[in-house]
């Protein structure tokens, strides 16, 4: 049975928490991330979390508890992967333009670390040599993903070193006699089709017999899920049959059995979410009826950055009538969440949710417009727990410093 919160759950938390609030549900994760393990029981797979979708402490504490490793975007989500318990082995930092001190401070930790450039590279062999094992984040020219701003392997993406620099990549390599342990890529964001992942492979497939030390293969992240009714999902049994399939077809020439990591954010976050508001203004206009929200983009910016569809429903009246309506925040700008969004009629008060929150919601949320960020709940077996209070005025002051 798939795991979901209820509309009576969802109105007693926001009655008691108040709105706007995310609500979390631990479960689901938990079941998402069975589906990943059994679908790649035939495979030598890790799972790490992109943990940049959520990060919330208790968050990574499931995720942890679950048995799931951690990907990081940043030394500081590094430092909270350490802080929930994580230990470094079960860590991997994917760089991405970042400077080199901080990867210095990753192989301080101890972390599994992924290179992303050929300058990086370089300052690390002078470094360390063949001293400490790395991964190379590789752009494989595919372009795929649901929105550019989430497309990174294509060749215009600033993303990894572009395959077609291996002379450079592997002239830094011999150069500096340097271990490397793992090639990574990750193509997009929000990739349904599995010929995508294949693709991905095939880049590889040539690139692998250059590197005599390689003990896996990181295929990144970017899995699938529905946002809108009759959405697709990634099939991941027909993603774990094909990986099967092209591995077994290509041993490893250094006769160690690679092993695939994957590194879902999404999938693992994205459907756990509820994100829970309640209408302040109904405003009729000429065409259009404007249900104004105590929200906006400074909360959930996937409407607005990524032309992002959320589900939305009016829990405070789930069998009235429906109409169509235009969702919009409180935000000075244009904040549309929907436009002409079919709604069980709805009244000043009501409480409208979007779905599939977890991911990207609260971790862009901003204070603009000096309104307070959300408070966050996490619901586990039915306990209910605050595990983010509301902003208060004090933390709009709180780093600031009144030199007038
Ligand atoms: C963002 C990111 C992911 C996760 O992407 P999802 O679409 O949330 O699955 C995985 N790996 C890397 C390197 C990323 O930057």
């Amino acid at each position: 049975m798939s795991s979901q919160l209820s509309n009576e759950q969802l109105i007693k938390v926001a009655q008691e928490f108040g709105t706007p609030l995310y609500v979390y549900d631990a479960d689901k994760i938990t079941e998402q991330y069975h589906k990943l393990t059994n679908a790649f029981t035939k495979s030598d797979v890790k799972i790490f979390y992109a943990c940049k979708a959520l990060t919330n402490i208790n968050i990574l504490k499931h995720i942890k508890n679950i048995g799931a490793n951690i990907d990081c975007s940043s030394i500081n989500e590094v430092k909270l992967a350490l802080h929930a318990g994580f230990s470094p082995h079960n860590i991997l930092y994917t760089s991405n333009g970042i400077a080199f001190d901080e990867i210095e401070e990753a192989k301080n930790i101890g972390v599994h670390i992924n290179i992303d450039s050929i300058s990086n590279l370089e300052k690390f062999g002078k470094k360390f040599g063949h001293s400490y094992p790395v991964g190379i984040r590789l752009r494989p020219n595919i372009l795929a993903g649901g929105n550019l701003k989430i497309s990174t392997g294509h060749d215009k993406s600033k993303f990894g070193i572009p395959v077609d620099q291996i002379n450079e990549i592997l002239s830094v390599v011999k150069k500096y006699d340097l271990f490397i342990k793992d090639l990574h890529i990750h193509t997009g964001s929000e990739i349904k089709d599995v010929e995508v992942f294949v693709k991905g492979i095939e880049v590889l497939f040539d690139i692998i017999p250059h590197f005599n030390e390689l003990e896996f293969i990181d295929l990144g992240g970017g899995f699938k899920v529905p946002y809108k009714d009759g959405d697709g999902e990634t099939d991941i049994n027909l993603l774990a049959q094909k990986v099967n399939e092209a591995f077994a077809n290509h041993p490893n020439p250094n006769g160690k059995p690679l092993q695939i990591w994957f590194e879902p954010g999404k999938f693992l976050v994205s459907d756990c979410g509820y994100f829970i508001t309640q209408v302040n203004v109904i405003k009729q206009n000429t065409n259009t009826t404007f249900v104004g929200v105590n929200s906006g983009f400074n909360h959930l910016i996937r409407p607005m950055f990524y032309d992002a569809y959320h589900r939305i429903k009016n829990i405070s009246n789930p069998n009235g009538s429906t109409k169509k309506y235009a969702v919009v925040g409180n935000i000075c700008e244009t904040d549309t969440f929907a436009w002409d969004r079919e709604l069980n009629e709805v009244h000043e008060g009501d409480y409208l949710v979007f779905y599939n929150a977890g991911a990207y919601g609260f971790e862009m949320s901003s204070n603009f417009n000096s309104r307070f960020k959300p408070a966050e709940v996490l619901i586990k077996e039915g306990k209910v727990y605050l595990i983010r209070r509301r902003d208060t005025f004090d933390d709009l002051l709180k780093n600031q410093i009144e030199a007038l």
